[in-house]
């Protein structure tokens, strides 16, 4: 009976917060205010919990380059195409990125040329598919931010461990910071990831608060998004920069020491590329020297593939908030997520997915 009170009472403050933060934002008349929502997942949560249908006018919220799938160069899907055909290797891959397109194919389409693709729900699942079958080359594309980053190094780690030595990665991570830097003149301020600071802590927004550039940290339910936009804007009327972890009870100062130093065991920066965004100094993450034998470009000699996108896709634009989706020629005509011609529109963190789903109800 008293657990019944106390999560009565639970839901009830839940609630007060939503209301109170509906108040603050459907009352705002501040200036015009820019919003970045960095993460992928922010923008199919504000908008399947009918977050932007409240918001004024001079709220507006764009779109950012926080989904790992959106941001992977159309060079890589043709590494991996080629790995799979010319090498034979066995492709492990997270279910979005099989429908990505390449230069002439996705490895959706490559399957029908007799490349092994399989779909795996975490890096172990790989190692473990490499472990139970010796005979096969396994290449498991390692996409993804701070968060999945220390769950490829596990897989490494575990493939040492077991000895197993048909097991490699093809890097594609990266790191926020360096996107932050390249966003930062694109918005008023940032949304920025709870579950990328959960690992990082919160060091690089406070930083970049020092230099300008404001921001909140954001959990992922009604309540949370709904107190980190309105804290958002209330400190924007402000005028001075600012930054507030609006997401405490999953993100500590200083992170998950233990998975960054995971990371830096086994990992170091590189120059990385984003798809439609260009070469971002030092926002990769690649395995070190001493992991060589487990780095799949290495161990097969992977040629360099420069990829070319589709000339009508604006994935590029719309992942910098220059566009919004529906401003794409082929939005919702020929790139649909039946038949998508640009990674936003396949990914479930897409937003051009996102806005394809739930645009039409704003
Ligand atoms: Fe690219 Fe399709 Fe989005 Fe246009 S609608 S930007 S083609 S993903």
């Amino acid at each position: 009976c008293c657990e019944g009170a106390a999560s009565y009472d639970r839901e009830e403050a839940v609630n007060q917060t939503i209301e109170r933060a509906k108040e603050i934002l459907t009352r705002y008349d501040g200036p015009h205010c820019r919003i970045m929502e960095v993460c992928g997942t922010h923008t199919h949560e504000i908008f399947r919990q009918g977050i932007r249908r409240i918001l004024p006018r001079q709220i507006e919220l764009i779109s950012g380059p926080g989904c790992p799938v959106c941001v992977t160069p159309v060079g890589y899907i043709d590494e991996a195409i080629w790995l799979a055909l010319e090498k034979g290797a066995t492709v492990c891959t997270f279910g979005d990125l099989v429908r990505v397109p390449g230069t002439e194919a996705s490895l959706q389409t490559a399957r029908g040329e007799g490349a092994a693709v399989k779909v795996v729900y975490t890096p172990l699942d790989a190692e473990r598919y490499a472990a139970e079958h010796p005979d096969e080359e396994v290449v498991f594309l390692s996409v993804g931010f701070e968060t999945t980053t220390p769950s490829a190094c596990l897989a490494v780690r575990k493939a040492q461990q077991d000895g197993i030595r048909n097991f490699s990665l093809l890097t594609a991570n990266k790191t926020m910071p360096g996107a932050y830097e390249a966003m930062k003149d694109s918005t008023d301020l940032f949304l920025y990831p709870g579950h990328v600071h959960a690992i990082t802590g919160t060091g690089i927004c406070e930083k970049l608060a020092e230099e300008g550039v404001s921001g909140v940290c954001a959990g992922f339910t009604a309540s949370e998004l709904l107190t980190a936009l309105a804290v958002a804007v209330t400190r924007y009327q402000e005028g001075k920069p600012f930054f507030v972890n609006c997401y405490p009870r999953v993100v500590r100062p200083d992170g998950s020491p233990k998975a960054q130093s995971l990371v830096a065991a086994m990992m170091e920066p590189c120059d990385e590329e984003w798809r439609g965004i260009g070469i971002i100094p030092d926002s990769g993450m690649k395995l070190k020297e001493s992991c060589q034998m487990y780095d799949a470009r290495t161990r097969f000699q992977v040629p360099e593939m420069a990829g070319r996108a589709n000339p009508a896709c604006r994935c590029g634009q719309v992942l910098k908030g220059e566009l919004l989706p529906t401003q794409c020629r082929v939005f919702g005509k020929a790139c649909t997520p039946e038949h998508p011609v640009g990674a936003c529109m396949v990914s479930s963190e897409g937003a051009c997915s996102a806005w394809y789903l739930y645009g039409q109800n704003l």
